[in-house]
């Protein structure tokens, strides 16, 4: 063979293995950049889309999003079920959220008013000029009158939560009927219509209970997102379980007094609870609000 022909065969050769190289190079499976890339969290629109079509109806409540122990897993567990069962036993007098179709929530707090938590969390509401509804507890008012008129004046909704903290599960029906009524006397002397929304302490009533309470024309609020402030002080586990659970319709429970920290991770996550909704297109309302979707 001439020299030429061993040239062209060389660089033929050379051809064919660099042109099979490329054709393997592309056909190799994908790299993790490109398995990251195909994996990526659903983006921002599409989870709204999800959310937005999830079904909830009365008796829904989200689980939060943070570890628990197994004791609080089991307590919380048995709660959800227990809420739930009584939301569809009396869909029109249990509520834990509404079957909205429009992107609202209800941000409620619970517990106040106090001098501490309370005037803090109303300064961010108004500053945000976003409703809400505090379920006061009659004892609390007696103590801090003035807070209790700004929580009025700045145009938001009062709910009954007893006039003591009772635990309605561990009290006779009547005294507990009569603890509610006693922290509606209290709210009658400064709120011209009588109010008929509770939110029992640790939410929950025997059907017994939630029968007399129909019968004295109260509606009984629960939740379909506990924010857990009452469990934990770090103010990201607060906002994830918010976040991780919205729903249109949802009833978040938070509290605006008590608290060894009075409040201070409930206060801290209340803006960034409020921006991130915002951003994601829900609006604000009260539960008389929420009750009319
Ligand atoms: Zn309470």
């Amino acid at each position: 063979m001439k020299r030429s022909k061993y040239v062209v065969l060389f660089a033929s050769i050379f051809s064919i293995a660099f042109f099979i190289f490329i054709f393997i190079k592309n056909i190799k499976p994908p790299s993790d950049g490109d398995i990251h890339h195909r994996d990526k969290p659903i983006a921002e629109e599409e989870q709204d889309t999800l959310i937005t079509y999830k079904k909830i109806e009365n008796g829904f409540i989200e689980k939060p999003s943070i570890s628990l122990n197994k004791d609080m897993e089991e307590k919380l567990s048995r709660f959800r079920m227990e809420a739930s069962s009584l939301a569809k036993k009396f869909p029109n007098t249990y509520f834990t959220c509404v079957d909205a179709t429009d992107k609202v929530v209800a941000l409620t707090f619970d517990d106040g008013p106090d001098d501490r938590a309370t005037p803090r969390i109303l300064d961010i509401l108004n500053e945000y000029n976003i409703p809400a509804t505090f379920f006061v507890v009659g004892e609390n008012i007696k103590k801090h009158p003035s807070v209790f008129k700004e929580i009025i004046s700045s145009g938001h909704q009062i709910g009954n939560h007893s006039f003591s903290h009772i635990r309605p599960t561990d009290t006779p029906t009547k005294i507990m009927i009569d603890d509610f009524k006693k922290c509606n006397n209290l709210l009658d002397d400064v709120i011209s219509e009588r109010i008929k929304y509770i939110r029992p302490p640790y939410g929950l009533v025997t059907e017994d209970q939630l029968i007399s309470l129909k019968d004295e024309g109260f509606k009984v609020i629960g939740w379909s997102i506990d924010s857990m402030d009452w469990y934990t002080k770090d103010k990201d586990k607060i906002i994830d379980c918010v976040l991780d659970a919205i729903h249109p319709g949802s009833i978040i429970l938070m509290h605006s007094a008590g608290g060894n920290d009075n409040r201070k991770a409930t206060i801290d996550a209340l803006p960034i609870i409020i921006e991130t909704l915002k951003y994601q297109g829900y609006s604000f309302v009260t539960i008389e609000q929420l009750m009319e979707k």
